[in-house]
């Protein structure tokens, strides 16, 4: 598929056709088992290559295809996405009181349907494959819900250039609890291994 420079690959004037790969989401929504819960405006799916122990998906019911097709108005449905993900976090870190969650979007999205991440911050999980995955989740690449927030009140568009955070997606990779910088995703995982093993952050 070509994407414009800047541009998601799913603007009005071209959305991908149902069944293409970038939908799935969208036909997650419709699906029991993959639903957690659900409100007059949202649903929460479970992601289906979850990237940490606990990784869940909070998308519109409207058809919104991402974050550059929010405005001012959408301030009430970004808030609710946030606070259902907070609802969901505090669930589970009640039953675990070890958990700690983000809650936020990734700059270039690959799937159509704006989606807030929610994701326990273990990152440990035989999905996460690569550093792309990684950096997706550790840098600024992933853009707190909160900032979304704040730029709809302020700008009242969020906006992120497409080349600029794509190098976010090839830093070296860094461990998101320490100072560490594993070489490669085997000494990363094991490095992770540890962090869990001793329940740091
Ligand atoms: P992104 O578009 O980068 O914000 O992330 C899309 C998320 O959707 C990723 O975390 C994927 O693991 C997840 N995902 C991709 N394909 C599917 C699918 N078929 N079913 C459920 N989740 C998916
Ligand atoms: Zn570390």
């Amino acid at each position: 598929m070509k994407r414009a420079g800047g541009a998601c690959a799913y603007t009005p004037a071209k959305r991908p056709s149902a069944g293409h790969w970038s939908t799935k989401l969208i036909e997650c929504m419709g699906n029991p088992d993959m639903v957690v819960q659900s409100d007059d405006l949202t649903v929460t799916i479970k992601d289906g290559y979850p990237k940490a122990k606990h990784h869940y998906l909070v998308l519109p019911k409207e058809d919104i295809p991402s974050l550059r097709h929010i405005n001012r108005t959408h301030i009430p449905l970004v808030k609710q996405m946030m606070e259902n993900g907070k609802t969901l976090a505090k669930k589970l870190t009640e039953k675990d009181g070890t958990l700690k969650f983000r809650h936020g979007y990734h700059a270039i999205p690959s799937m159509a349907r704006l989606h807030m991440h929610v994701v326990s911050q273990d990152l440990v999980s035989p999905c996460l494959k690569n550093k792309k995955h990684w950096n997706s989740f550790t840098t600024e690449f992933f853009v707190e819900a909160e900032q979304v927030i704040e730029l709809l009140e302020s700008k009242g568009e969020v906006q992120f250039d497409k080349s600029r955070f794509e190098e976010f997606l090839k830093l070296p990779l860094r461990c998101h609890k320490c100072e560490a910088t594993p070489i490669n995703m085997p000494k990363l995982k094991a490095h992770l291994e540890q962090h869990s093993r001793s329940k740091t952050m």
